[in-house]
């Protein structure tokens, strides 16, 4: 199916509405050229000096007419507008839907300047599917058709020639005007992609662009895009512009053609000669409905390359489905949420690339913690999204003595929560970022959660507490305390086991240390997957698994991988050994020279 097709079925709801709204727009244009008709009417009536009562219905006709023109389309208006805001909502919804299904691993394909794009810019050109092109469109033909049939009965002669004209006006100006759009169209979509791509990754990275002196470069490249913008723009002006001369030009030529046809007609009789204005001025009155044909079909251009880029998304493949018939939650073992994985591969590419989990099993107990450690890139965080079901994989993974493949991912992430790297902190108060971990959370119940990641002395000294504004991406916070606001929410949405993904990653040493402490406090007798390179504290929980290649290489608890040997011990080592330089470090007093 065609993108413009999939967009306009998205607007089918709102059917009647558009349907309305095209009567009215008919009226509306209907009107304004029965106007111009009966002012001609009048006018040349007028010239024979009839008795003034002769020409009353036909004032009022035209009084009639010009309000009937303004309610009409202002009605016309309203209905439409609200019909295609209706739909506007319905297809954001849906693209909204789908980003969500997506992420977070469906994504990587989009920066988030383009994923901005496409929801916002793409998303509202939709807009002028219904109100600039398919309801103009309507009512050019509608009201072509009833004025070349008054014609016919009026004039034969010069309805044939309005016939052409409005033809002409109606599909080849238009199509004409649309091949030369179409080809700037095509690259104006993802220009502005690309434009909108270029100023939000300079903006998040703006501060590293300030250290290294890049500032400049960047700002380069964005007037650079956004002067490729305007070239395009300026490309599908000039067809517009073609496009509306062409159609003075033939509406001229159905004005002075009509009257010279008429004019025999006239002069032999079949005509009154009061009607000979109507004849040149009907043309010229439906031509101006039809003159906003060469800018629908630039609409409709735009509206065709945004529809391809909002289908781009909508048509991605899931990284997981859900299943049609999930299983119901009564048929589940209750009371238990043992995970068990089992011969578990998984992949993050069709494209043929390696596996990062190659046949891990893996079971963790209702209560128990387990870590899971190994070097950069041994499979950990696949082994999270695998968990959290955000990625595909083979093999077996039960919740519950459940499959995972039977259940929704919103099901598995109602039991399982998760603390990533780098949580998101939005930027609104932080009461509304802590509800987005339960949305009835009171004051207290926040509180009591900040209290417990040692955050309320931070939430105290703030200028307006809990309705503090945060910031984007909580910039007015340090990367320990987003961390812990994130740990804040995922306590309060109290989800019986919790994944976290290398919580400290981003943090340096000594906070990194003093979050470990506190996640390991907080999760004592909670089903919990601690993910780490760091191997402090570790001695805590019941037993952690050495993760090396996508492949399980040892299991047990500290004292025993430390005794067993290899990357564990090693590591194990290495970590001491920096702790001991770290120390002396610190022992040094400030100021002393250490190289002369
Ligand atoms: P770890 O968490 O142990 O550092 P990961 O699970 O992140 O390791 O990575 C395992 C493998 O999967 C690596 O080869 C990595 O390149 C790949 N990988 C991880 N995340 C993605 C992703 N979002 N898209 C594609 N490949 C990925």
């Amino acid at each position: 199916m065609s993108p413009v097709r999939q967009l306009w079925l998205a607007m089918r709801a709102q059917r009647g509405l558009l349907v309305a709204a095209a009567i009215l727009g008919f009226i509306a244009a209907a009107s304004s050229v029965a106007l111009l008709g009966t002012a001609g009417w009048l006018i040349s009536y007028a010239a024979q000096m009839p008795p003034v009562l002769a020409l009353a219905v036909a004032a009022v006709m035209v009084r009639a007419f010009a309000l009937s023109r303004s309610v009409f389309r202002y009605l016309e208006r309203i209905v439409g507008h609200d019909a295609a805001f209706r739909g506007l909502t319905g297809l954001r919804v849906r693209v909204y839907e789908r980003l969500e299904a997506l992420a977070p691993v469906g994504l990587t394909r989009f920066s988030r300047g383009d994923l901005l794009a496409r929801l916002v810019a793409d998303v509202d050109a939709a807009l002028d599917l219904p109100l600039r092109v398919v309801l103009p469109w309507a009512q050019a033909a509608l009201v072509s058709l009833a004025t070349v049939a008054f014609l016919a009965w009026l004039a034969p002669g010069s309805s044939v020639l309005a016939a052409v004209a409005l033809l002409l006006g109606l599909t080849a100006i238009p199509w004409l005007v649309s091949r030369i759009a179409a080809s700037a169209e095509a690259r104006l979509a993802p220009a502005r992609g690309s434009l909108s791509a270029a100023v939000v990754s300079t903006l998040e990275g703006n501060a590293d662009l300030l250290a290294f002196g890049a500032t400049g470069a960047a700002l380069s490249d964005i007037s650079r895009r956004d002067e490729h913008l305007t070239s395009i723009a300026r490309r599908e002006a000039a067809g517009l512009g073609i496009g509306t001369g062409l159609g003075v030009l033939v509406q001229g030529i159905a004005v002075v053609g009509c009257l010279a046809l008429a004019i025999p007609a006239v002069t032999d009789g079949r005509l009154t000669p009061v009607w000979l204005a109507v004849v040149a001025l009907l043309p010229l009155a439906a031509y101006d409905i039809v003159a906003t044909l060469p800018s629908s079909a630039v609409a409709y251009q735009r509206v065709r390359s945004s529809a391809a880029r909002i289908a781009d998304v909508l048509d991605q493949p899931l990284p997981v489905q859900d299943p049609e018939h999930p299983m119901p939650l009564s048929s589940r073992e209750t009371g238990s949420l043992t995970i068990e994985c089992s011969d578990l591969y998984a992949r993050w590419s069709l494209d043929g690339t390696s596996d990062a989990l190659r046949g891990v099993h893996l079971r963790v107990g209702e209560g128990e913690r387990i870590a899971i450690v190994g070097p950069s890139g041994a499979g950990k965080s696949t082994l999270a999204a695998v968990l959290l079901k955000f990625l595909k994989y083979d093999g077996c993974v039960t919740l519950g003595g459940c499959s995972l493949a039977d259940m929704t991912g919103d099901e598995v992430r109602r039991d399982m929560g998760m603390l990533g790297q780098d949580s998101h902190i939005f930027d609104t108060t932080v009461r509304d970022n802590l509800r987005l971990g339960r949305a009835d959370a009171s004051d207290s119940d926040m509180r009591a959660a900040l209290e417990r990641v040692h955050l309320l002395d931070w939430l105290d000294a703030l200028p307006r507490g809990l309705e503090t504004e945060l910031g984007p991406r909580g910039s007015v916070m340090s990367g320990g305390e987003r961390q812990r606001l994130a740990l804040a929410r995922l306590l309060l949405a109290n989800r019986p086991i919790l994944v976290l993904d290398e919580p400290t990653e981003h943090l340096d040493l000594e906070t990194a240390d003093a979050l470990t402490d506190d996640l390991l406090d907080l999760t004592h007798g909670r089903t919990t997957v601690l993910i780490t390179h760091r191997l402090r504290g570790l001695q805590q929980v019941d037993r952690i698994v050495v993760l090396i290649q996508g492949q399980v290489r040892a299991e047990g608890t500290h004292a025993e991988l430390v005794a067993q040997g290899g990357w564990y011990a090693e590591r194990w080592a290495r970590e001491q050994e920096q702790g001991d330089i770290t120390a002396m470090a610190d022992r040094i007093p400030a100021g002393t020279a250490l190289v002369r």
